[in-house]
């Protein structure tokens, strides 16, 4: 992740700010940057998954009737084409329904009901904990607190890596087990864990025996530059390192076709994966086979995903440069902002003790922005100073006028906090 550097403090008179914000108020806009949406012309450029005409043609590759029951592993050729993007071999990837979230929430549910592979007492016997990179995707936090588990907050470096010593601490005590991360472009921070990354966070020693990585993939395609890395081996670099059930990986189709509507995967070890299929039988007997077929015959291939995140791309960079543009002309001495080479996010870290007051602000003044806080677990950002950005749905206007609009709300809450 490139991070932009803050420059000397840059006063701001108070009554010059203040009067750029009621400029803004008087604008009477209503606009939003909460939510990391496609856009509708994002969401046209797979229009063809639904002019699809299946009616004479719903069998699959290997001869099922994507109509009926059964299937729960999903469609091979759609595996097929994520075992590449993904780099996991076929038979440990599933292919799911339209939600990676929910695989996630399940899993989670199935490990507190019924341990995992290597330990099978369930997680809900004890006071568990996982370990949360800071910030990190809020409806991650959500399940675990939802479900009861203790949410460790580690924040990541001011470079923006993972503060592996931090999580080797953590990972001494065994009521530990398990990890949120997002391995590429993340949520909000635009990090990618690297090889050497990857290496350790599968080989440090671990007090639980059944401590589990939960690796998002979700942005694994998802570039906003010429560079497009592919996935890491993560299967087998824990395997390597003689934990091959610690990941548990994780992907959707919903920022590459359909957000609603698309498919998701999960992949692992072959014995997470068994213990998958074991507890996945008593609420399915099956995908929705006939969008996973839809979504085989429009993508094709590895690099007809390839091709289709390009024509992404060339609707989402514009937007990024444009925060970029803003951002560097207007907070420049103010703030810090992430410059992410993919994804759907920038992260603007606002002067610390002012982004509650920055989002309120914008509130006010008609721009929806993810309350402050949001992207730590609990709502709690202890230098109540990060700002996500979510540029992908508005249209270019709108986004100029949002983020010259947040500009004008940061700046101001900084000069309030500067004469109290
Ligand atoms: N994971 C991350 C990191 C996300 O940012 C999002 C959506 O914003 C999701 C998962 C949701 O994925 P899905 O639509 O497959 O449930």
């Amino acid at each position: 992740m490139a991070r932009s550097t803050a420059s000397a403090p840059v006063s701001v008179p108070l009554e010059e700010s203040k009067a750029a914000y009621l400029a803004l108020k008087a604008k009477n806009l209503s606009l939003d940057l909460t939510r990391g949406k496609p856009s509708p012309e994002q969401l046209d450029l797979s229009a063809a998954l639904l002019d699809l005409d299946l009616s004479g043609s719903f069998t699959s590759a290997d001869g099922v009737d994507t109509r009926n029951y059964g299937g729960t592993d999903g469609l091979v050729e759609l595996r097929t084409i994520y075992s590449e993007l993904l780099g996991i071999p076929v038979p440990q990837l599933l292919a799911l329904g339209n939600a990676s979230l929910a695989v996630m929430h399940d899993v989670v549910v199935h490990a507190l009901l019924h341990g995992v592979p290597g330990n099978t007492v369930p997680w809900h016997n004890e006071q568990i904990a996982f370990i949360c990179p800071s910030p990190g995707y809020d409806r991650h936090f959500a399940i675990t607190e939802a479900l009861g588990i203790r949410n460790i907050r580690v924040p990541y470096l001011p470079d923006g890596s993972l503060d592996l010593a931090a999580i080797a601490t953590h990972l001494q005590d065994p009521d530990v087990r398990g990890m949120w991360l997002v391995p590429m472009y993340a949520n909000p921070t635009g990090a990618t864990v690297t090889l050497e990354e990857a290496e350790q966070l599968m080989s440090l020693p671990a007090a639980a025996p059944d401590f589990r990585i939960f690796w998002d993939n979700a942005y694994a395609v998802h570039h906003l530059s010429d560079d497009e890395p592919g996935a890491l081996d993560v299967l087998g670099l824990a395997a390597a390192a003689g934990h091959p059930d610690r990941p548990l990986v994780f992907a959707s189709t919903s920022k590459v076709t359909f957000a609603g509507a698309g498919v998701s995967f999960f992949g692992a070890s072959t014995a997470n994966i068994a213990w998958y299929r074991t507890h996945a039988a008593v609420q399915t007997i099956g995908p929705d086979k006939v969008n996973q077929l839809r979504h085989a015959r429009f993508l094709q291939s590895a690099d007809g995903v390839r091709a289709h995140m390009r024509k992404h791309r060339e609707l989402l960079a514009p937007k990024f440069a444009m925060v970029e543009q803003i951002l560097a002309s207007r907070l420049t001495g103010h703030a810090r902002w992430t410059q992410p080479l993919g994804g759907y996010f920038v992260t603007l870290t606002a002067p610390r003790g002012t982004a509650t007051r920055a989002v309120d602000l914008a509130k006010a003044a008609g721009i929806a922005v993810t309350p402050a806080g949001a992207a730590f677990p609990y709502g709690d950002d202890p230098d109540d100073a990060v700002i996500r950005i979510a540029p992908s749905f508005p249209s270019l206007d709108e986004l100029e006028a949002a983020i010259s609009g947040l500009c004008d709300c940061v700046l101001l809450a900084e000069a309030e906090a500067a004469v109290e």
